[in-house]
């Protein structure tokens, strides 16, 4: 299990399953059907983008494992506001 972040909920980690590997159907923008397998970490992300194309984000509960706020990322950035 992987921690996986959204640009969408700034500063949080998520302990979220996933398949890493599926077989996925879609069509691209030219209007063609496009079945593959994919895996790792395109696996992960194409579950990602496809809760929320379904209005689902890695901090609902039915998903989400362990919910932690990414220390050393708010460090950083704090760091880098301290003139605001
Ligand atoms: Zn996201």
């Amino acid at each position: 299990m992987n921690e996986e972040g959204c640009v969408t909920i700034e500063d949080t980690l998520v302990e979220i399953q996933r398949f890493l590997k599926l077989k996925v159907k879609y069509y691209n923008l030219d209007g063609k059907l496009i079945e593959k397998e994919i895996k790792g970490s395109e696996s992960v992300c194409f579950q990602h983008e496809l809760d929320h194309l379904n209005g689902v984000m890695i901090t609902d509960s039915c998903r989400a494992q362990k919910i932690s706020k990414n220390i050393e990322f708010l460090k950083w950035k704090h760091g880098n506001n301290d003139d605001e």
